[in-house]
């Protein structure tokens, strides 16, 4: 361990690759102009390791075993540039150390020695590696508002990937969340797109570092769903949207144009269809916006299959190559899984026959090659197992329990019931209550995360920690429910009995993608049965919400005393949750989605207009928990708001301050949030928007000013002319319950 201290300390991090930008682009010169066709489609292709894996009578023998004439077939005579895992079960950090230098060795015995580039979904962690550290779900996180807490994250998870010697991890994703239907809510930084945009640079740059990827403990980071991904009409996966052009730059485009800025390498493309054009196929959206405008330099990779979807499920090509031959077109650079290699074959009779142009295909080769020298592949194709010894480390765990300490929002606390007291006698029940796979969420060890019960029994669920927290002579257990049916909710009525207060364990299992859609976004009627059974006990309820959308509680959130969402913690969950209810942690989370109150009223904060119908209270905005709520164990006051000067000028910038006190009596932490309103505007202007936050810390009695520059470009929207605008005027700006106006004169924006 100390060794790895020694290996992670700064002046030996920066193995910094030898070669500059300008060295990169010549070596990839030297190469193109050596490379045959075929190579050149290879490296555009990503291949599935599932169809290069050992198999008896069909099935596979081991997942990290691999069967090299499929192997040879694979590097040798398609000569793939790419693989992904996927499927199958989590394997040691040795195992996939091994898979990736049996790879690599076949790799660089090519005619040209270009090593693999293998990516891997590590998510919420290196969560495909068996005990690497699981860390709270992008929702949970984004819950924190902390970006420096979502660096911390994602370099232990670049470094726990770089331990299996992988180099490429598919995170993060910067689709808005603000369909709480669609099933990948959770993977998302929730419906602000500033929010997103500001915790989407911090993780890129946890995952890549500072600068470039030049050493051997960061990866690159890929930005997906490249765009407008997030909002199916229908709300389940993967189905159409609607979503015009001046929506698409106002809300999808600029968290993706700050993480470009960031430095991200790679960006993986929407699945979907916008306006009737997948976006596989839109040269638009791919060539002229992400390329062009955003001068994007690294490259685009497909999502899973969606090169053939276009003739299989879009219908806008009519077999492979005129598939092919669209998304290439398009600005495709690398085909995710192509299920054969009939996408290389198809791809190489295209340049042949002219339909793809050999310019676009080394245009897409460059920007593959670009990343491979960035993430000093050529240099380092694996790595040594000596340089990863903090994997899954005690410290690793603790900053897992850090971050998941500030992902904890309370949102409701009537008579201050929590924190709980130490003696209390406490029945802990609900099906999230004893069960792992509840706290992580898919993506944990696989894709669904189906069996992390298992695989985590190392940890603690909820109850263990309670038990550990209270003592297990005041903490009783009965499961009542399952989520899908209710079990044995007489008995643990019954149990309710002798207890001072009810822990209510609910709301989702796992699931991860299209599974997971859904009819109803009401929490499940087994959890509404036992929550019922159990308020008519008298005794209090505490609500402990594990569940990455909001799911609709009209009919039980009256019966609950307190309320804790959780969302999907991770590793950690169990004893951040019982260390939040015995008071340890004061919660300083908030909401990064609005919770609506009744399933037809599935309304953003944005929500325009309907504050004039005050009538009309039910279509309304009237959600059960705003977007940015969250309570804490101590009280916060703001006053005194202050602009620097109330005018904003020609390129200005104001400073807003705001004084925030903590008034209780103990120690937390509070987001301040700056929302600005459009008064009048070209476009009907949104309720408010969030233009700034920042987490501080307050000792009981202490006063800290925060200060927010508020520049003309912050204030500015796309007009209908798809222009970026700061529209003369008065605009609101709002800190907690603190409001002024402040005006805009004519002038311009340096953005604009
Ligand atoms: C998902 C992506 C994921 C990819 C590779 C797709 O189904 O949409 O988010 O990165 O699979 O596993």
């Amino acid at each position: 361990y100390a060794q790895a201290k020694k290996a992670k300390s700064p002046a030996s991090q920066t193995v910094a690759s030898p070669l500059s930008a300008a060295d990169i682009e010549k070596k990839i010169d030297e190469l193109l102009a050596k490379m045959s066709l075929e190579e050149k489609v290879g490296q555009m292709t990503q291949i599935s390791i599932e169809i290069l894996l050992k198999t008896e009578n069909g099935k596979v023998v081991e997942p990290h075993q691999l069967d090299l004439d499929k192997l040879s077939e694979c590097i040798r005579t398609h000569k793939v540039g790419s693989i992904l895992n996927i499927g199958g079960d989590a394997q040691t950090v040795a195992n996939w150390q091994g898979v990736i230098q049996t790879i690599q060795k076949m790799a660089l015995e090519s005619p040209n020695k270009i090593p693999v580039l293998y990516g891997i979904d590590a998510i919420h962690g290196n969560n495909y590696t068996a005990s690497s550290v699981l860390f709270p779900q992008q929702i949970a996180q984004a819950a924190s508002f902390n970006p420096q807490m979502v660096k911390k994250a994602a370099e232990i998870t670049a470094y726990e990937t770089r331990a299996s010697f992988t180099p490429w991890t598919f995170s993060p994703v910067l689709d808005l969340g603000r369909n709480p239907i669609w099933p990948r809510i959770w993977e998302t930084f929730g419906e602000d797109p500033y929010l997103v945009g500001e915790l989407g640079k911090a993780m890129v740059k946890g995952f890549q570092g500072e600068n470039l990827v030049t050493d051997k403990f960061h990866v690159a980071a890929c930005l997906k769903h490249y765009m407008g991904y997030s909002m199916p009409l229908s709300g389940h996966d993967r189905t159409p949207a609607w979503i015009p052009e001046r929506e698409l730059r106002e809300y999808f485009l600029p968290q993706f144009a700050e993480a470009v800025n960031a430095g991200a390498k790679t960006v993986m493309v929407n699945s979907g269809e916008i306006n009737g054009v997948p976006v596989h196929a839109n040269k638009h959206i791919l060539t002229d916006i992400l390329k062009g405008e955003l001068n994007f330099k690294g490259f685009a990779v497909s999502d899973w299959q969606d090169i053939e979807y276009l003739y299989q499920r879009h219908h806008v090509a009519k077999d492979n190559k005129e598939a092919v031959m669209i998304a290439i077109n398009a600005g495709i650079d690398m085909s995710m899984v192509p299920t054969d290699y009939t996408f290389c074959d198809a791809l190489i009779e295209l340049a042949k026959e002219g339909k793809v142009s050999m310019s676009r295909i080394d245009d897409a080769v460059r920007r593959v090659l670009r990343v491979k020298f960035e993430v000093d592949l050529f240099n380092n194709p694996a790595g040594n197992a000596k340089d990863y010894l903090a994997f899954n480390s005690a410290e690793h765990s603790k900053v897992n329990y850090d971050v998941a300490a500030e992902c904890v929002a309370l949102l409701k606390n009537n008579n201050n019931i929590l924190p709980l007291s130490s003696s209390s006698k406490i029945l802990v029940t609900g099906p999230a209550a004893k069960s792992m796979r509840a706290l992580n969420g898919g993506w944990s060890r696989n894709w669904q995360g189906l069996n992390s019960d298992e695989t985590e029994a190392d940890k603690n669920t909820i109850l263990e920690s309670m038990q550990k927290t209270f003592g297990a002579a005041n903490v009783d257990y009965s499961e009542g429910a399952s989520f899908t049916s209710a079990t044995n909710i007489q008995e643990t009525v019954a149990k309710a009995a002798n207890a001072d207060v009810i822990v209510l364990c609910i709301g989702e299992n796992s699931y991860t993608e299209t599974p997971g859609n859904i009819g109803d976004i009401s929490i499940s009627k087994s959890q509404v049965e036992l929550a019922k059974a159990l308020a008519a006990t008298g005794k209090p309820i505490v609500f402990v919400l594990t569940e990455g959308r909001p799911r609709v509680l009209s009919e039980i959130e009256p019966l609950s005393a307190a309320v804790v969402h959780a969302f999907l913690l991770g590793n950690e969950g169990g004893n951040v949750i019982a260390d939040v209810l015995a008071g340890k942690i004061n919660p300083s989370g908030k909401l990064p989605y609005t919770y609506p109150r009744s399933v037809n009223s599935l309304h953003n904060y944005y929500h325009k207009t309907t504050e004039t119908l005050p009538f009309d209270e039910w279509a309304g905005y009237n959600p059960q928990w705003e977007f940015g709520f969250g309570l804490s164990y101590t009280t916060f006051k703001y006053a005194n708001l202050k602009v620097s000067n109330n005018q904003i000028g020609e390129n200005g910038k104001i400073t807003v301050s705001v004084e925030v006190s903590n008034t209780g009596k103990v120690a937390g932490k509070e987001t301040v949030l700056l929302f600005a309103k459009d008064l009048v505007a070209s476009i009907t202007p949104e309720a408010k928007r969030l233009r700034g936050f920042e987490k501080i810390a307050l000792q009981p009695g202490e006063t800290k000013t925060v200060s927010f520059e508020l520049g003309r470009d912050k204030l500015s929207f796309i007009n209908n002319e798809l222009k970026r605008v700061t529209e003369p005027g008065e605009f609101m700006i709002q800190i907690g319950d603190q409001k002024t106006t402040i005006s805009v004169l004519e002038g311009t924006t340096s953005n604009n």
